[in-house]
């Protein structure tokens, strides 16, 4: 009795927010990749992450065409980082990649991605593109500027310009998924379960049609998620700030009193001491914000919230029908 030889499986994750005129052109390019690897299975798992436009719709209908196509429809915006995990929670395939459904992560390359997995001993290919073209100057600063800090302060491998789109092996994908924090920053993630990964540089292209779904203030707050997710050293500083003032104050105190026990110098001047007072508890504000924020990312942890809500699945079609 001959047995079938299995082929192997690749999962697509695509997280999709307002994207209704991307999917159509985003499958479009799915379908030449599956048919270039046509030795392998394929599942595409859109997430539609609670879109107002017709993202939804535009699933569905290639959905009941396409056995390959799964979805996910949240019940809300959970955002990115929620969709990406809900698609490596549902995806069966033996290799996993994640992608942006606006072609600035280009399908083809999965080609590249899957030949260097299965020939050298890798067990994740990313991307990454350190030139941020197609940023406005200011986003292009803050962005250069973050990463030069978050490799300073943080433990885990942080690479300036990584992109979420990778190609990865089930073992990493459960390492990741074994991970079931609330508070997610994925960029931290792939690189604190370890594994070997190779990273290809490239030159992210612009957004095929659509528009960016973040703006500054988005962005800065993920950057504070990164730094709260994956360093302590904001607590060590103010720590250490602490000891010095204190040691400033306490040489203070002994030349005053030298002062006054020599001289006689009455203490004058509290122009100089109000702003001693002023700065002191300007720093203790910062400190206590700095504080608060680990705080409340530790409240939102012990509430242990579902990290995504699903309205309705691919399943639902079946029933339908
Ligand atoms: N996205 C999402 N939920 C959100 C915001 C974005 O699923 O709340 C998706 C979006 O549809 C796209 C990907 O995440 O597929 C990247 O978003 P975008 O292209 O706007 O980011 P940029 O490339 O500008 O960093
Ligand atoms: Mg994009």
């Amino acid at each position: 009795m001959s047995k079938e030889v299995k082929k192997e499986k690749i999962s697509i994750i695509v997280p999709c927010y307002n994207e209704e005129e991307m999917i159509p052109i985003f499958y479009k390019e799915v379908n030449k990749l599956t048919k270039t690897l046509n030795n392998l299975d394929f599942e595409v798992i859109f997430i539609d992450d609670g879109s107002k436009d017709k993202t939804l719709e535009s699933v569905k209908k290639i959905a009941k065409e396409d056995k390959r196509i799964r979805y996910i429809s949240f019940s809300r915006n959970f955002g990115k980082e929620a969709g990406m995990y809900a698609g490596l929670e549902k995806s069966t395939g033996d290799y996993v990649a994640i992608m942006d459904v606006d072609l600035q992560d280009p399908p083809e390359m999965i080609v590249e991605m899957y030949d260097t997995l299965k020939k050298e001993d890798y067990d994740s290919v990313a991307l990454y593109s350190p030139e941020h073209k197609g940023y406005s100057f200011i986003r292009k600063t803050f962005t250069n500027m973050f990463y030069k800090l978050i490799e300073k302060i943080s433990s885990t491998e942080q690479i300036p310009g990584a992109r979420d789109f990778r190609l990865m092996k089930r073992k990493m994908v459960d390492a990741i998924l074994s991970l079931k924090e609330y508070n997610r920053y994925s960029k931290g993630i792939f690189s604190f379960v370890g594994f070997k990964t190779k990273w290809i540089k490239y030159e992210a292209p612009e957004r095929t049609a659509g528009t960016t779904k973040w703006n500054f203030w988005k962005l800065f707050k993920y950057a504070l998620e990164g730094i709260l997710a994956f360093s302590t050293t904001p607590l060590v500083i103010s720590a250490f700030l602490g000891v010095i003032f204190c040691l400033i104050a306490f040489i203070f105190l002994i030349v005053i009193i030298v002062k006054t026990i020599v001289w006689g110098d009455p203490v004058g001047g509290w122009p100089s001491l109000a702003c001693i007072i002023i700065f002191t508890s300007g720093t203790q504000l910062l400190f206590l914000g700095i504080i608060g924020m680990y705080l409340s990312k530790t409240y939102l942890e012990v509430k242990e919230r579902p990290i995504y809500i699903v309205r309705e699945t691919e399943e639902d079609i079946k029933k339908d029908n």
